[in-house]
């Protein structure tokens, strides 16, 4: 319902054979987003030599434009992207926006009849995002044998909004990717990082701002990570393995199943 004080971003390298270290932290008022954070979070981990070639990351962290900004970065985003909640997509035989073929260079859409878009318009939202609307003709979509598989409105012809160019494929790339047992496998390394927080908050009370202001409470969590590092160090030195990712009842019986 509400949120209060600061969050903060925890990134971990997950090498196998190596102690797992966090890399960055990234604090932040509790109400900024986690997507607007990546850039900062990328930028601070190329200052410090520790930029990664693949990125795991929370589907909170992804969208297209992050995924287009880390590949100019040399770093291959992976997390879940968003979905596709339009009804269409939904539908088992729907026509959803991977249904249609783009021709960015003539700006001319081509829907599963064959038909092609009478209008393309290049538009910015309230927030300043490039966005294109897209038109069929109603001539084209009243006389449609697959309009119900298309669109749900009375009288009015098929439209579609897209993201720019490398949005878009950026994103249909993500979509297509994320349903792959490959993808399945890499992201499950994930998982290590909500560990770190666990850890971070029961045996260091990550969870508890000591001081007041965010400068302070980003020492704090600076020094809490660095508690975790060293411990982690010992621990390898030492050859204590890691604990492993605890499963909760429902996962296991999930899996079982
Ligand atoms: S309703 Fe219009 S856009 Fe949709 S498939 Fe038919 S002709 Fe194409």
């Amino acid at each position: 319902m509400s949120w209060v004080g600061y969050k903060v971003h925890l990134t971990e390298s997950c090498d196998e054979g190596f102690p797992h270290l966090i890399t960055n932290v990234h604090t932040t008022a509790a109400t900024a987003t986690d997507v607007k954070q990546l850039a900062a979070i990328q930028q601070r981990l190329a200052a410090s030599g520790a930029l990664p070639a693949e990125q795991l990351a929370d589907a909170s962290y992804v969208c297209g434009s992050n995924l287009v900004s880390s590949h100019a970065r040399r770093i291959d985003l992976i997390g879940p992207a968003y979905k596709d909640n339009t009804w269409q997509a939904k539908a088992d035989e729907g026509f959803d926006v991977a249904n249609f073929r783009i021709d960015w260079e003539k700006k001319v859409v081509s829907c599963p009849e064959g038909r092609q878009s009478i209008r393309w318009s290049e538009t910015k939202t309230a927030r300043g995002r490039s966005m294109i609307h897209v038109d069929f003709s109603s001539d084209d979509c009243t006389a449609c044998p697959s309009r119900s598989s298309c669109t749900r409105a009375k009288d009015l012809p098929r439209t579609l909004t897209l993201q720019p160019k490398e949005e878009h494929e950026a994103i249909q790339f993500a979509r297509k990717r994320q349903k792959t047992e490959e993808f399945a496998s890499l992201y499950s390394r994930r998982a290590g990082i909500e560990g770190t927080v666990s850890q971070g908050v029961r045996a260091f009370g990550l969870r508890q701002a000591r001081y007041r202001g965010l400068k302070k409470t980003h020492l704090q969590e600076l020094a809490t990570a660095t508690a975790v590092n060293v411990r982690r160090i010992a621990n390898w030195l030492n050859d204590i393995p890691a604990a492993a990712t605890r499963r909760s009842r429902l996962m296991a019986l999930a899996q079982a199943s």
